[in-house]
């Protein structure tokens, strides 16, 4: 059975000298049973929280990584100097591939470093507007994480077991406006299809696949109702406790319903 998981990604906000006591409210807040839980601060304050989360077990994850393992990258963080402060790496977020451009074999390639580091990849995908509105949303997604993981394949042969998909449809990133529940699960499916390509229908089955776009605690329970998918990768929603709390319950909920068959 899959893992259901919640992913609070802060984006740039939070400061060192806040994130800490924010994730410990965090951290409270949500403790449910049967639920995963990630917070993925800011780079500077991925010290203070991981060391406000010791004794919990929310994970800590960081929202980049670079490419290359070590060398001359001005102000650029490799995975293995994310070693003992994060355990997961958000990949490919589609404000990176907007705003500095990334394309789908430099996602790849930081998977590939996050692998060689011991670090799970949360690998991020989703179709614009114009893509959705021409029929090509599947086809768009299938081929962003085709052409990502070919790049994991043609390095280190096989793909790592931990990896986790966020489908976040770019129209609903931060706009207030979601997919369907349906919509989601159909794009799960699809994602399914493409991993069961790449690597087996055992791996695919397994691979859990998160929903990202606008979730508060009155959208997610429609996406939660899909088996297909397996929890949220929340921006906006996720620097605020009660909102999380609401999250936590409906994601413990699912995972309830999912442990009974
Ligand atoms: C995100 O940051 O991945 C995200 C989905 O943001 P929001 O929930 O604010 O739309």
């Amino acid at each position: 059975m899959r893992p259901v998981i919640i992913t609070a990604n802060w984006k740039m906000n939070t400061s060192p000298a806040d994130a800490g006591p924010l994730a410990v409210e965090i951290a409270k807040a949500t403790e449910v049973a049967g639920v995963s839980r990630i917070i993925c601060p800011p780079y500077v304050a991925l010290a203070p929280v991981k060391a406000a989360l010791a004794g919990t077990d929310v994970a800590v994850g960081a929202q980049n990584v670079h490419a290359e393992a070590k060398g001359a990258y001005t102000g650029e963080i490799s995975a293995s100097m994310l070693v003992g402060l994060a355990s997961w790496c958000i990949v490919g977020h589609s404000e990176r591939r907007r705003d500095q451009f990334e394309s789908d074999a430099l996602i790849g390639q930081k998977i590939v470093r996050l692998v060689e580091a011991g670090i799970m990849p949360m690998l991020c995908c989703g179709e614009q507007l114009e893509e959705r509105e021409a029929g090509a949303a599947v086809r768009t997604v299938q081929a962003q994480v085709k052409a990502a993981l070919e790049v994991v394949l043609a390095q280190g042969g096989s793909l790592p077991d931990d990896l986790v998909i966020a489908y976040e449809p770019v129209w609903a990133i931060g706009t207030g406006k979601t997919a369907s529940g349906a919509d989601a699960a159909e794009m799960a499916d699809a994602i399914r299809a493409t991993l069961a390509d790449l690597a087996g229908a055992a791996f695919a089955e397994a691979t859990p696949v998160l929903y990202g776009g606008s979730v508060t605690a009155d959208s997610f329970a429609e996406f939660m109702a899909e088996p297909a998918v397996d929890g949220a990768l929340i921006g906006g929603a996720s620097l605020k406790a009660d909102q999380m709390s609401a999250i936590a319950a409906t994601a413990a909920e699912a995972a309830a319903a999912r442990a009974m068959g």
